[in-house]
């Protein structure tokens, strides 16, 4: 029978993943996805969608599925998700890796300040600026629901969920954006703190660079540890080396 592999979705490199896999004669590949978008990208292969119910529930699916490899390439802050992936594959004996794209990096003009949580980023932001630009999700916004003396442009996919705070602009948008236009944006909106994840990657990177060039503040919130004991690999082809098909 076809080897078949889960990929945990939700990322470009993902959906790079599927493409690169579906292509392969002899290949099963499902992708899944948590389904928080209404208008997902197309993905090569097989996709599923929806959460399969914590640790037991991935477990069964593994095992009802006959998955023979499970690659997590869900986003670096998709915190949940992983550790429940790495304790399912744990107990099937599924071999699995997490696909990590490297975080960002500050150079010598970067302003960054680094924080571990929306909330230390929400306690430093009143003594860096006025006008926030918050790309961290449409959710947990209510870590800065407080904040009722600052006005945040709230960048997102989808509409963002309340609580959030009382001065807030939303812009729905999906990248890649350039650096010309967020510098653009960055004005426009007379912004003077940008808070971020660092997410990592080319498609959201280009407002770190419009921030250094406008000399901003930019609160970087760091990552979440990988759960003890994951093999993890930085890109796709990482996850081919790891899957012998190179
Ligand atoms: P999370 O907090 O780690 O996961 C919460 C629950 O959502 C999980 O326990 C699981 O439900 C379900 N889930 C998450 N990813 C799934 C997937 N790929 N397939 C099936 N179920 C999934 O995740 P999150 O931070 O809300 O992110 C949700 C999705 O959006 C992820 O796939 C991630 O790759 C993508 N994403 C997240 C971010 C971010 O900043 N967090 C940014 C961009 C994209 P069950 O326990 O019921 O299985």
């Amino acid at each position: 029978m076809s080897p078949h592999v889960l990929i945990l979705g939700g990322t470009t490199e993902a959906r790079e993943l599927a493409a690169a896999l579906a292509g392969r004669p002899g290949f099963r590949v499902t992708t899944s996805l948590a389904g928080r978008v209404s208008r997902p990208g197309a993905v090569a292969g097989e996709v599923r969608i929806g959460g399969f119910g914590g640790v037991e529930g991935l477990a069964d699916w593994l095992r009802a599925e006959h998955v023979d490899a499970l690659v997590d390439a869900t986003h670096p802050f998709a915190r949940a998700i992983t550790a429940n992936a790495a304790q399912a594959a744990a107990a099937t004996g599924v071999p699995s890796v997490v696909l990590r794209r490297p975080g960002w990096r500050p150079g010598p003009q970067d302003r960054w300040y680094p924080v571990d949580s929306l909330a230390e980023a929400a306690d430093l932001l009143p003594s860096l600026g006025r006008r926030v630009f918050l790309t961290t999700g449409r959710v947990e916004l209510a870590a800065f629901a407080h904040l009722t003396d600052l006005h945040f442009v709230v960048r997102s996919v989808e509409l963002p969920e309340p609580p959030m705070p009382p001065r807030t602009e939303v812009l729905l948008a999906r990248g890649p954006f350039t650096p010309a236009d967020e510098t653009a944006l960055l004005q426009e909106h007379c912004i003077d703190v940008l808070v971020t994840k660092d997410s990592g990657g080319a498609a959201t990177s280009a407002k770190l660079t419009a921030a250094r060039e406008l000399a901003l503040p930019v609160v970087v919130v760091r990552r979440p540890p990988l759960p003890e004991g994951v093999t993890a690999v930085f890109d796709v082809a990482g996850v081919r080396e790891w899957l012998a098909l190179d």
